[in-house]
């Protein structure tokens, strides 16, 4: 089954407004493959998602960097899923490394939020990844897969969700993965997927790498049979976000 390339932009806790209307500019001048062939995502901070919806081309779509657990209510400091569909933003990104390991998201409590968002109409972008600990102690694929099974246990449709592999040694470190590195892991999440949920979602789940992605890589992790795609962090603050969107052909 064909899946469609996604390239999805972390912008994480930085800009400003002038910063913003800069890179959508930027975004919305660039010539990129059409929507047939590449699903462009970028993920402001959440003050500036309705300055970014107002500006970006239609083309684009938008995604917050997290959300609240369940329903709305009394948790000070928190957006629900209710309040970005109200919002009209179509994606969110659950379970990211800085979140897991920076605010001791666990993996039951991602999942958790992958089920809840899911239920309220929210499209997924879900991270998982290993430490460079975990890499060298060669249980990579028992962290992935243990981190997809609690989520897998809290869903029942999996249309809706991308699967962002982003090893935690690679993000923001420069240290890209090489892209054998990342199709194996690829390869033995979409295992995973035929082996515990189906071979229809292991075909048809996108598996996009993230972790130091940027334009000078970016075509030979593309070209890996399994890398569906990428979460760009830094990268996607900068004119070579669209060089990453062109890797898709
Ligand atoms: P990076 O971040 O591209 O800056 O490494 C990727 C991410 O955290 O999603």
């Amino acid at each position: 089954m064909a899946r469609k390339f996604f390239v999805g932009g972390n912008w994480k806790c930085n800009g400003t407004i002038d910063h913003v209307k800069k890179i959508v500019t930027m975004l919305n001048e660039s010539e990129v493959p059409s929507e047939d062939i590449v699903e462009v995502v970028v993920s402001p901070p959440f003050v500036f998602l309705p300055l970014v919806k107002a500006l970006l081309r239609s083309d684009f779509a938008i995604a917050a960097q997290n959300c609240w657990v369940r329903r709305g209510g009394a948790f000070t400091g928190e957006i629900s899923a209710e309040m970005l569909v109200n919002l009209g933003i179509p994606w969110v990104i659950l379970g990211h490394s800085e979140r897991r390991s920076l605010l001791g998201e666990s993996n039951d409590f991602v999942a958790d939020k992958v089920g809840y968002a899911l239920s309220q109409g929210l499209m997924v972008i879900a991270c998982v990844g290993e430490t460079l600990e975990q890499r060298e102690a060669g249980s990579t694929m028992d962290v992935v897969a243990a981190q997809t099974k609690a989520i897998a246990e809290k869903i029942t449709h999996w249309t809706n969700i991308v699967l962002a592999y982003e090893p935690v040694w690679a993000i923001g470190t420069g240290k890209v993965a090489t892209p054998a590195q990342a199709q194996e892991v690829h390869v033995g999440l979409r295992k995973w997927l035929s082996e515990y949920v189906s071979s229809e979602v292991a075909s048809s789940t996108r598996i996009i790498y993230g972790g130091s992605v940027n334009a000078a890589n970016c075509k030979e992790l593309a070209a890996q049979p399994d890398v569906d795609g990428f979460l760009v962090g830094g990268a996607s603050l900068k004119p070579e976000f669209v060089v990453i969107i062109k890797s898709a052909t």
